[in-house]
């Protein structure tokens, strides 16, 4: 098995699931008391937010690809970085390594095209839905269309994300509201809902929908364990 480096705590709730499910994936692949080789680090989530408002994507491009170095000179065979949204500082980390980086958005491209679907509706944060760091990467390497809720329901999902999933909190009206969002992209011609912020399934998973559903942090941890046992 080859050993895993996870850049998380953006936030640790979601990083909490990548623990879970790589360690549950090579426990069903392996057997047994097998478990998952893995080296995580894993941030303060407080000054992150806080470049993130001010935009400063260059001082944790430079953060998150140092920490990428560590990992790799700690022994890690490959990367993943646990958040969607700081994916748009993927070419930092990148640049800095040697190992493999496997990136969020090729995964659940990957899990959409086998799908056989090509046009689907993205929920994530503002960043991630608004600009084109993520979109690009799907609709260029893979040939999906991605769609986007109206602008007041992308100010809801990021409101949601930050105040109350990165904190650990689901309420039902905001899980509501989410499926709201989703089947009026189902409306609008979405074949299927990218769940595009590592956190988003923790409120609504595939029984809430009709469409189908691609869980990135599910497919991500996928992807990290074929990496770690196959290759
Ligand atoms: N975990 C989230 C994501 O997948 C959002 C938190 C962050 O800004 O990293 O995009």
């Amino acid at each position: 098995m080859k050993t895993l480096g996870i850049i998380g705590g953006m936030s640790w709730e979601s990083t909490a699931e990548y623990y879970r499910l790589i360690n549950e994936g090579v426990r069903t692949r392996l057997g047994g008391l097998h478990s998952a080789e893995l080296l995580i680090k894993s941030v303060d989530f407080h000054p992150v937010e806080q470049l993130q408002v001010r935009g400063d994507w260059q001082t944790m491009g430079r953060d998150l690809a140092a920490m990428a170095a560590v990992l790799e000179g700690a022994g890690a065979e490959g990367i993943i970085l646990a958040t969607n949204t700081m994916h748009k500082v993927a070419p930092a980390i990148e640049e800095m390594i040697g190992v493999p980086f496997l990136h969020i958005a090729d995964a659940a491209a990957g899990a959409i095209r086998r799908a056989g679907i090509e046009r689907v509706g993205l929920l994530g944060t503002a960043f991630t839905m608004e600009e084109e760091f993520y979109r690009r990467r799907m609709t260029e390497r893979f040939g999906i269309e991605v769609m986007i809720p109206p602008s007041e329901d992308r100010r809801l999902i990021h409101r949601v994300i930050y105040d109350e999933l990165c904190l650990g909190e689901c309420r039902s009206d905001s899980r509501d509201e989410f499926v709201r969002i989703c089947e009026d992209l189902g409306n609008e011609g979405a074949r299927g809902i990218v769940l595009g912020c590592t956190e988003i399934p923790l409120l609504i998973q595939q029984g809430h929908l009709n469409l189908p559903v691609f869980d990135t942090t599910a497919i991500h941890c996928a992807a990290a364990v074929d990496f770690m046992i196959h290759t």
